[in-house]
């Protein structure tokens, strides 16, 4: 039978290795290969960061990650109420990236889409975003 989980977190760094690390033990039931929690953990971990670094530029806000499991699918969704996207298409693309830093390279939704079998993003400018991945 199946199982869910629901966590509500605040956009702080520290939470993107709380989830990763939570998302590893959900799937553990499955038996999973150590390569199959790795690719599951970083595209975890390519949603959360996202929400934490991208949704709420300029304040504090809140982060849902829901993990459900009917039998060996995967669903996990991370929702935010943020900033939003206004192009997803285009967001999606490889290589893009509205934060030109050192650290980022555009690269989360192509994993994202490369280790899940299916990605759903919607997205408003203003009302927030949501990411569906399932494995
Ligand atoms: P990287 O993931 O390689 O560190 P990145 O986060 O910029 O870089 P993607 O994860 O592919 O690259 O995301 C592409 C762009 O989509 C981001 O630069 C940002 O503009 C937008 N974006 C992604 N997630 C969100 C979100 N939750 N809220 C607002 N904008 C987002
Ligand atoms: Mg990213």
């Amino acid at each position: 039978t199946g199982n869910s989980l629901k966590m509500v977190f605040r956009n702080h760094p520290e939470n993107e290795r709380i989830v990763r690390t939570t998302a590893a033990v959900f799937v553990s039931i499955l038996d999973p290969t150590l390569e199959e929690i790795s690719d599951f953990k970083t595209a975890v971990s390519e949603a959360v960061t996202n929400a934490i670094i991208h949704a709420y530029p300029e304040s504090g806000g809140d982060i849902e990650a829901y993990f459900k499991r009917e039998n060996k699918k995967i669903t996990v969704i991370i929702t935010d109420y943020g900033v939003g996207i206004k192009d997803v298409k285009k967001s999606m693309q490889p290589l893009y990236t509205t934060l030109h830093t050192q650290e980022r390279s555009g690269m989360g939704f192509t994993f994202m889409e490369a280790f899940s079998d299916e990605i759903t993003v919607k997205s408003e400018p203003g009302k927030g975003t949501t990411v569906k991945l399932i494995k």
